[in-house]
């Protein structure tokens, strides 16, 4: 199978990633990290008062954000796993409009945690219904573009994706499911 994995939500955590950062700024703003569990909105800005919007978004797209991204746990493991088991594994993810550390630093984080023959395997888009493959694992809970996708969605579990029905995975459970989701 063509397997187009996601990057943040999926493999880098980025959740972890911005908790910690707003448990260091927080205080100043007078508000304390959401818990994880509470996210509710795919967009975590969506998720913190309005006011506090342009201090949401300095903290990811402030220099080294992305490329300190901790491991989706077991994430690293699975990728690795994939390839042993024959499949092909590319790396979809979309970037941010704010693009001059994220997208760098997004290649930073596939070397350095997933190795530099990874980096061959990204695909880098803001429109992943352009891209072909057999399965999608995306923590977005509607990937949407400008044409019919041609890969199936298989959700990576996330508090703020959970309304949505349909298949998913986490890394401590996605064989069945996502080597089940096969090709079209
Ligand atoms: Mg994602």
């Amino acid at each position: 199978m063509l397997i187009l994995i996601d990057q943040d939500g999926v493999l880098a955590d980025f959740e972890r990633g911005f908790h910690t950062a707003w448990q260091a700024i927080g205080p100043r703003h007078g508000h304390p990290p959401l818990p994880l569990e509470e996210r509710r909105s795919f967009h975590v800005r969506d998720d913190y008062p309005p006011h506090l919007e342009e201090a949401v978004v300095s903290v990811y797209t402030a220099p080294g954000f992305y490329r300190a991204l901790p491991p989706v746990p077991g994430a690293v493991e699975a990728m690795a796993e994939l390839l042993d088991l024959g499949h092909d594994v590319r790396i979809c993810t979309s970037p941010l409009n704010q693009y001059r550390y994220c997208v760098p630093e997004k290649y930073e984080w596939v070397e350095a945690h997933l190795g530099p023959a990874f980096v061959q395997r990204m695909v880098v888009t803001k429109d992943k219904t352009l891209v072909v493959g057999d399965v999608l694992v995306d923590d977005k809970p509607d990937v949407t573009g400008a044409c019919q996708p041609a890969w199936r969605h298989v959700l990576y579990d996330q508090p703020y994706n959970r309304h949505r029905p349909g298949a998913r995975i986490t890394w401590a459970d996605w064989r069945a499911v996502l080597l089940a989701a096969g090709p079209r």
